[in-house]
């Protein structure tokens, strides 16, 4: 291909919107131009890259067995009323009404609508295991759409759906997901860690991540040895033991005291008024529990340290239902007092649910508001002035690890990765409720047992160049750059350079390389800049002064300098390189 034939746009300079390389190197490189927040076009190598990103998914869905198919984008909003996830997942929900006054869903995923199908397709035993995959765009109205492609609101996603007759067959069903997740990333030549992650909205037991890691993205919690790992929102933490000092400072603790702290808000300023310190303080949130099934919520108040933050998902698990923040009347009514005073003192009495976090459980004495309007408390000690067993009460971990953390005794360390793809056991949460049953080998109606696996398309290519490039531009992996080999002709004007080039381009063409032809009349230079820019794994310099002695130049994108190659030869060199770039990628998986 020629590159004149091509819109690829290259920008000198740093776009001011993009705060990471991989966004920055995509505007730059002519990969993406953004249309509005969060939504991307992919241009002419971007789309290329993309499109190879698919092909490998795809051959690695069909290889594992599983057919692909392609859903509706649209999805009627009853299906999500019937599994309740209309409730669940409605901050991320872009929705509209049609013209006959229904409520309509653009796929954010598509657990619903393949249930359903499956629920009128399958009725025994005999057609399961069954897994259904598509490859296609879903939406979810971020509320902060981020780097680029990474967090956008319209995407690409691979959604693979199993449905099995037995807990085993899921088991199996998942593995080979998972197994086919490692070679999918292999070939993309990502570097991924596998962590344990939160089923949040989605219901269900197992469920892993497939994660690259980096400086940004979310938080991985694993154990020094590296035998755990598993995403902040997951990862769980050993109860902090009852230090000697902190039970000497219970037992010599005067009667709690009461102070004014006026116009005296968050943490760290009733810290410098009071001149304690985050992790003597005790914060009291109180939360709203959804519980499926039932229409009135429960109140739960939740005890966690100053310097510590609250887990969604552990404190969901805790409370059996949707958890958030009370509103202000609920707050008034069991506090007596407005937003931000909340105390646990004679609260376990007025809250359905009454949680206190490991770590405050084993606090001396602490400091918290004291229900009452510009007041805290200080020497609240747990046990004594508020309890730490009870029918309503549980003492259990409820907050994210923090430095210092164990889990199992080992300690925890962090460090960031890019959720690439993730791999879920569902169970029978959505067959049940949408009616996908099967009758099995007795003769018995059983809900179909389900799996569900998600791949990001544009945040692979987004993570490799995360994790690939220099400060002159992309370095992809041969697999998933939009161009194998680019051919330069260092000078338009000279007719026997660019015959060369255009002979070495055809020819690669002809063996079935990938390969762009930089056919532009510009600088060399700019040629080789652009070059460096693009990523394109090798690349053939052909100038006049080599020429003349029959030579090119051959460089790999990550190689120093070039190496000289009778031009004669450079075809067949270029294609040796190739396959060997290609073949290590294969091998990266048998290691
Ligand atoms: P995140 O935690 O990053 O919001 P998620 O866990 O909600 O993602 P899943 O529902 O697991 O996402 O979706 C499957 C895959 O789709 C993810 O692993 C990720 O690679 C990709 N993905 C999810 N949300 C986005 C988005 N807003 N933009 C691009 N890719 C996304
Ligand atoms: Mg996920």
């Amino acid at each position: 291909m020629r590159y004149t034939q091509l819109l690829i746009p290259t920008v000198k300079e740093t776009p001011a919107e993009a705060e990471i390389p991989s966004h920055q190197l995509m505007i730059r490189a002519g990969l993406i131009r953004k249309l509005a927040s969060g939504t991307y076009t992919y241009l002419p190598l971007g789309w290329r890259s993309l499109l190879k990103i698919i092909a490998i998914v795809r051959a690695e869905m069909d290889a594992a067995g599983a057919q692909e198919i392609s859903m509706p984008i649209l999805q009627p909003m009853e299906l999500w009323q019937q599994t309740g996830r209309d409730v669940v997942y409605r901050d991320i929900l872009c929705h509209f009404e049609d013209h006959h006054g229904r409520e309509n869903v653009l796929a954010p995923t598509a657990e619903e609508s393949v249930t359903a199908l499956v629920a009128g397709e399958v009725s025994s035993y005999r057609q399961l295991p069954i897994n259904l995959y598509q490859i296609n765009v879903k939406f979810r109205d971020e509320f902060r759409p981020q780097y680029g492609v990474i967090r956008s609101r319209e995407f690409l996603m691979k959604d693979a759906y199993s449905f099995d007759a037995t807990v085993e067959g899921l088991n199996a069903s998942y593995r080979k997901m998972y197994d086919a997740y490692c070679r999918v990333f292999d070939r993309c030549g990502l570097t991924y860690k596998i962590v344990e992650a939160s089923s949040g909205g989605m219901g269900g037991s197992d469920t892993e991540e497939f994660m690259v890691p980096s400086t940004v993205g979310d938080v991985i919690a694993a154990s020094e040895d590296g035998s755990y790992a598993a995403n902040i929102e997951k990862a769980s933490v050993d109860p902090l033991p009852l230090t000697p000092q902190a039970a000497a400072a219970r037992k010599s603790a005067p009667a709690m005291q009461e102070v004014h702290t006026p116009d005296i808000g968050s943490i760290q300023a009733v810290c410098a008024f009071l001149g304690t310190r985050p992790e003597q303080m005790i914060k009291t949130i109180i939360y709203s529990v959804r519980r499926e099934g039932h229409d009135t919520q429960d109140v739960a108040a939740v005890l966690v340290r100053g310097d510590h933050e609250i887990n969604g998902g552990k404190l969901a698990a805790l409370v059996g239902g949707e958890a958030e923040l009370a509103g202000e009347s609920v707050i008034q009514n069991v506090t007596g007092a407005p937003v931000g005073f909340a105390g646990p003192m004679a609260l376990a009495g007025k809250v359905a649910r009454f949680v206190v976090d490991h770590a405050v459980a084993a606090m001396g004495a602490g400091v918290t508001g004291a229900n009452k309007t510009d007041y805290h408390v200080r020497n609240v000690v747990p046990g004594r002035d508020f309890p730490l067993s009870g029918k309503n009460v549980v003492v259990a971990d409820v907050r994210n690890a923090v430095e210092g953390d164990t889990w199992q005794g080992r300690r925890l360390v962090f460090s960031q990765g890019i959720e690439v793809g993730h791999v879920f056991k569902l169970g029978t949460k959505y067959s049940a409720k949408l009616g996908a049953t099967f009758l099995d080998e007795k003769g018995a109606t059983q809900p179909c047992i389900m799996g569900c696996y998600g791949i990001g398309i544009n945040r692979i290519l987004a993570a490799a160049i995360e994790t690939g490039h220099d400060d002159d531009g992309c370095i992809l992996p041969i697999s998933i750059a939009p161009f194998e080999v680019e051919v330069v002709p260092l000078n338009c004007d000279k007719p026997a350079v660019v015959a060369e080039a255009t002979r070495i381009h055809d020819a690669l063409s002809a063996a079935g390389v990938e390969v762009l032809l930089d056919d532009r009349d510009a600088r060399p230079g700019v040629k080789l800049k652009d070059a460096d820019l693009l990523g394109i794994p090798l690349r053939v310099v052909v100038g006049e002064r080599g020429l003349r002695d029959g030579n090119v130049e051959i460089k790999r994108r990550t190689d120093e300098k070039p190496a000289l190659v009778a031009s004669a030869q450079a075809v067949g060199q270029a294609r040796r390189i190739v396959d060997e770039m290609k073949a290590e990628l294969l091998q990266r998986h048998r290691r």
